[in-house]
């Protein structure tokens, strides 16, 4: 391939550009808001198990505490109807008043266990109750921040992806400019390394890898016609000479 040596120094911007393009790209690709929303997100998502054992558990006290409830309303209504009996004066015979005393006191003992457990349960309820407020209100808080960090990751997105209109746009009346066969060995070479297919030579030194050029490749340069598309056989990549070249 060659080339005018304008032509070639021109192939220089391409790779500037080309460059900024790269850099854009994964600036948008690493935004620390982008980190931030998989934590929250892995935050909120872990939290989810949690939170439905959490319901799950105070539903169940909920109908164990109601069912308490219907145990001693049950007592309770047996307890006023045996007292009903004891105070009507229809009961004389000693034996039956007796049985019917003894029922009121178990009765009373019953109602009170029931009592005793049914207070168990709503304690137990309140403090996963409370638990539970917990973990809602820190995964409304995760989901919070990640809302502020979608609006500054969309807001860091905007602005890169504008500079990368404007740069993409710079690059291709560039590389409209220049002959098709030098950006496609320059598109190939940039694509096999890493995206830097082309370097100045710098005081001697190549500017894409840095090597240093041996005395018998800056013979060879110095020798090579100006048109001509220089390659680096160390690291492949286009070389051109600028007036900073020092051969
Ligand atoms: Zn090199």
């Amino acid at each position: 391939v060659k080339a005018d040596p304008f032509v070639q120094l021109r192939l220089l911007d391409l790779q500037v550009l080309d460059s900024s393009l790269d850099r854009l790209a994964h600036r948008r690709r690493t935004l620390p808001e982008l980190a931030e929303i998989e934590r929250l997100d892995k935050l909120v998502d872990g939290s989810r198990d949690e939170v439905v054992r959490a319901e799950t558990e105070v539903g169940d006290l909920a109908r164990e505490a109601r069912k308490f409830e219907d145990e001693i309303d049950t007592v309770r209504t047996r307890k006023t109807r045996d007292e009903q009996r004891l105070s009507s004066g229809a009961i004389t015979n000693s034996k039956q008043l007796q049985e019917l005393e003894h029922e009121v006191g178990s009765l009373n003992r019953r109602q009170a266990e029931l009592e005793d457990r049914e207070l168990e349960v709503m304690e137990r309820a309140e403090t996963v109750q409370t638990a539970l407020d917990k973990l809602l209100a820190d995964r409304d808080a995760a989901l919070a921040e990640r809302a502020v960090a979608e609006d500054k990751r969309d807001a860091g997105w905007a602005e890169i992806d504008a500079e990368v209109a404007r740069v993409t746009a710079e690059r291709a009346g560039l590389a409209g400019d220049l002959p098709a066969d030098l950006v496609a060995l320059y598109e190939k070479i940039r694509a096999e390394h890493g995206g830097s297919g082309a370097g100045p030579i710098e005081r001697g030194r190549c500017g894409a890898c840095r090597l240093d050029l041996m005395g018998n490749e800056k013979a060879e340069i110095r020798a090579a016609p100006a048109e001509e598309v220089l390659r680096h056989e160390e690291c492949g990549r286009i070389m051109v000479r600028t007036a900073e070249s020092g051969l």
